[in-house]
């Protein structure tokens, strides 16, 4: 096991080391190492199948590791150490750890039968406990802050793709997270609404949250990304600042998708 990280204030987010993660016998994550520290914009791209939403869903505890070790702030929430030595997490604190953590996905998975605003209030009242009238006022200032201030009473399905992905994102932050994870959030976008839900990515980013962002925008990893990681086959094969990473990809695999997506 490593060391513990420090805890005088520059304690990495995430802090993962050798994830490993088999689903039957296909090994998909095999060995993958990155940290993230606070208020850092990490993109991740690579092709279909490398594993990157799994990545997404082992930080989010939506699946258990099989090895490695991952660290969220100063706690070890990775099960198996090398070794062999099992480390388990309670249910409890499962669910605690997953309650700072915000995840936005390429379909936006609301409520169908809940208006923007019940969408966005349900969290913090089942999970944080909070009174109707608090988290009412909390979740109309998010929906103003994703502009979607004319939307409170519109039900899904009187939204557009990147209306309802704003719902999501805002729903997400209703949580207070420390962490958001977005994985492809403008893949099943019409072209035309793409630029609205990475404006809000982008704001999100100038207001220091830490995040983590599968997607294939190479403009927006350049302009917001801190850096850029290149996964494929389960493994981190490039990482650095996008600038470099996109200008001047020294991997034949991120050369080869980058040739596919640029
Ligand atoms: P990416 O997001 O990079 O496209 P994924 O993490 O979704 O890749 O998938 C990586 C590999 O893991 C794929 O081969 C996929 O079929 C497999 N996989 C993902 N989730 C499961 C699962 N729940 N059961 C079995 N195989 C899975
Ligand atoms: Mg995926």
């Amino acid at each position: 096991m490593s060391q513990p990280p420090p805890t005088d204030g520059t304690t990495p987010v995430v802090r993962a080391v050798d994830l490993q993660k088999s689903f039957g016998p296909v090994h998909v994550l095999r060995g993958v190492s990155l940290q993230v520290r606070a208020g850092e914009v990490l993109c991740v791209m690579g092709p279909s199948g490398s594993g990157k939403s799994t990545f997404l869903r082992c930080i989010n505890q939506l699946e258990r590791l099989d090895g490695g070790e991952l660290w969220l702030r100063e706690d070890l929430v990775g099960y198996r150490l090398r070794g062999g030595r099992l480390h388990e997490l309670t249910e409890r604190e499962i669910a605690r750890q997953r309650r700072g953590i915000g995840m936005v996905f390429q379909r936006f998975n609301l409520f169908p039968h809940m208006t923007a605003l019940g969408n966005v209030l349900e969290g913090p009242i089942r999970a944080l406990g909070h009174n109707r009238a608090a988290a009412e006022t909390a979740a109309r200032r998010l929906l103003d802050r994703v502009g979607l201030s004319d939307k409170y009473d519109a039900y899904p399905a009187q939204l557009s793709g990147g209306q309802q992905q704003r719902v999501a994102i805002a729903r997400a932050l209703a949580m207070e997270p420390y962490l958001m994870l977005f994985d492809e959030p403008t893949s099943a976008l019409d072209p035309e609404l793409v630029g609205e839900v990475l404006d809000v990515m982008k704001s999100l980013a100038a207001d220091g949250m830490t995040m983590i962002v599968v997607t294939h925008e190479v403009g927006f990893a350049r302009e917001v990304g801190d850096t850029l990681v290149f996964m494929d086959e389960g493994v981190v094969v490039e990482s650095g600042p996008p600038g470099i990473v996109l200008g001047a990809p020294q991997h034949p695999r991120t050369q080869e998708f980058l040739s596919r997506v640029l």
